[in-house]
């Protein structure tokens, strides 16, 4: 038998490398920017253009790059960070492992610019595929200039596989973010598509936030800061009433390095204790330093995980420096934390929507089957009402009793047309979150929250596909702030929003100028309704596999829906009875969750008989 083992080539190994340290676009902006501060320059731009797909450019005033280093800085394990193995307990740079720009060398077009301070000419490497193509002197500034053209040009399972500009181009600025938050005595810029996305002078590390997350954070933040022999602990976190839905800006630092880590992260969520309730998340910027020996930074390979040597200790000292700060700026709870804002929807006018049920007859299903015991809907409604309970459980017996479901909503829908035209109904709201209404069969029990979310869904669904909302102009054009990464998906939602029945124009790099806005919309906070919906859309995003259009359809819809907790009206309860039944799926909410529950007139009875 002939030998068959064979050292892969360069160029291939450094591919498969690759795969670890570059899954998508921000990988690659993240171990620039890294490099660039190991540098030591203090001042960085970032260029993207088409999330990144297009171009990656990092320009910096570090260092520089000698000839030769320049070549030799696209080899594998090739680094000036660190020299033996003794160096890796005692890593003060980003960078050590020397495979970053081999692996980006590998997967893209890259072309380097770079000289240092006493040089008169720089040097001029474009290098594709692992292969230097050229290398030429040439005149630039003192530092560094990376391009990376057509990420994953060569793997197109990997360049197939990206996902959408909107998502990229997030994770891309939440890398900067990462990075920029950390670095105040850097000054950053970054464009993306030409447009200026952020440009953060040098500064505090409250200047910096609020250069990142816009100047409403300045009165948001509570200072933080405590020293011990084992950690300490600089930063702020934000006032409890500024709390959000979502894990938003959670920024854990360890020796100028972001991490993540969730036991920490309950330290802090503990050190709110009674201020904030369990689905309310504070934002924290939290830089930890510790002697390096006392962490282990190797365990993973995009390094945003590290070993702590005492990670109990630092826990208690982090929760009492939170709880220290929030104490020091007498932060008590606030009431109002529970309180929904609603806004004032006008229920659509009946005559607007309403249609006639859609009856749809199953062609499979058999009455006289006798294997499913299905019984004809009609006549023997006990079991079915049982079985449409049960169906949330039986798994076996699901496509059956989905049938039965159908038909059984059906009749909930053409009884609610015949009692309304008998005009007798009942409706009764209880604990200002469900309505009670009587049907010839018993009773119905609607989620006032879910049920205007399904029908807003179902409204807006057909605004964004064929773009005939009506929209209504604003007598005061309101110009929105937003955060940089808010902006950018604004942008990217443009048509969409368009579509809504939103008139909107980009007015400054992170402003908007709301013109129009949907004419369902009669209550005038715009801003909390935009806000809402891009925080929903960001978590359906993360939890959700929607289609874009889906998304914001549910995001807009729960934005704007009226909320558990709004007391309504007799009209009010019955245009969204009305309108509920003339959906095309009134039974459950857009993100799946029950909307009513049916009590069976027999049943009932039934229970006062035993
Ligand atoms: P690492 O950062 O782990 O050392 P990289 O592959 O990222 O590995 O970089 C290899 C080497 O190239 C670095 O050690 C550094 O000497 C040099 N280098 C990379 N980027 C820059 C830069 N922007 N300015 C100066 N030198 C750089
Ligand atoms: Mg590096």
């Amino acid at each position: 038998m002939p030998d068959i083992i064979q050292l892969l080539p360069d160029a291939v190994a450094n591919q498969i490398a690759a795969g670890e340290v570059i899954q998508r676009p921000a990988s690659a902006v993240k171990e620039l920017l890294e490099n660039a501060i190991d540098a030591n320059a203090d001042t960085i731009s970032l260029v993207i253009k088409d999330a990144g797909k297009a171009l990656i450019q990092v320009n910096d005033n570090g260092t520089g790059m000698s000839d030769t280093d320049a070549r030799l800085s696209f080899e594998r394990h090739a680094t000036s960070k660190i020299k033996c193995s003794d160096d890796l307990f005692k890593i003060s740079t980003k960078g050590f492992r020397g495979e970053a720009l081999a692996s980006i060398a590998a997967i893209s077009q890259v072309e380097l610019k770079t000289k240092k301070e006493n040089c008169e000419l720089g040097t001029k490497i474009s290098v594709e595929a692992s292969e230097v193509k050229e290398q030429e002197p040439c005149t630039t500034s003192k530092g560094t200039s990376f391009s990376l053209k057509n990420l994953f040009y060569n793997v197109p399972a990997r360049r197939n596989f990206l996902k959408s500009n909107a998502i990229e181009i997030r994770h891309i600025i939440e890398e900067f973010q990462r990075v920029a938050l950390v670095h105040a005595d850097i000054a950053f810029t970054m464009y993306n598509n030409g447009n200026e996305v952020f440009n953060l002078n040098k500064g505090s590390f409250r200047q910096r936030i609020v250069g990142v997350f816009g100047n409403k954070y300045n009165e948001k933040l509570v200072p933080i800061s405590v020293t011990t022999d084992v950690v300490s602990v600089e930063g702020f976190v934000t006032k409890p009433e500024f709390a959000k839905k979502t894990r938003g800006e959670q920024y854990f630092f360890v020796n100028d390095r972001f991490i993540k880590n969730a036991y920490l992260n309950h330290a802090v969520q503990n050190a709110f204790d009674q201020l904030l309730s369990k689905d309310q998340y504070p934002s924290y910027f939290l830089k930890l330093t510790i002697d390096p020996s006392r962490i282990d930074i190797n365990i993973h390979p995009t390094k945003t995980e590290i070993k702590f040597e005492d990670e109990r200790s630092i826990y208690a000292i982090i929760r009492t420096a939170v709880k220290q700060g929030l104490g020091k700026f007498n932060i008590s709870p606030t009431l109002d934390f529970e309180q929904e804002s609603s806004f004032n929807i006008p229920l659509l006018k009946k005559t607007d929507i309403i249609k006639a049920p859609i009856i749809k007859v199953n062609p499979n299903y058999n009455p006289f089957e006798t294997k499913t015991m299905a019984p004809p809907v009609r006549q023997q409604s006990t079991q079915n009402w049982e079985s449409l309970y049960e169906s949330f459980h039986k798994d076996s017996e699901e496509i059956i009793q989905q049938n039965e479901e159908k038909e059984e909503q059906q009749l909930i829908s053409s009884d609610w047309e015949n009692e309304e035209q008998e005009e007798h109904n009942t409706l009764i709201q209880l604990h200002q979150k469900y309505i009670l209404t009587q049907l010839k069969s018993g009773m119905l029990l609607i989620d006032q929250q879910r049920a205007h979310e399904r029908i807003l869904y179902e409204e807006f669904s057909r605004n964004i596909a064929d773009g005939k909302a009506s929209s209504q102009k604003l007598l005061f054009p309101e110009t929105i702030d937003f955060t940089a990464a808010d902006a950018e998906l604004m942008s990217e939602l443009h048509t969409e929003i368009q579509n809504l029945g939103f008139e909107i124009k980009k007015v400054g790099s992170n402003n908007f100028k709301i013109i129009g806005i949907p004419s369902e919309l009669k209550e005038q906070n715009i801003k909390k309704i935009l806000e809402g919906l891009l925080e929903q859309f960001k978590l359906n995003e993360s939890e959700l596999k929607l289609k874009k259009w889906e998304n914001l359809a549910i995001s807009m819809a729960r934005s704007v829906s009226i909320k558990s907790g709004k007391k309504l009206a007799y009209d009010e309860m019955k245009a969204l009875v009305d309108q509920l039944f003339a959906c095309d799926m009134p039974y459950s909410s857009p993100s799946g969750k029950k909307i009513v529950i049916t009590l069976n007139l027999e049943d009932l009875n039934q229970q006062f008989e035993s």
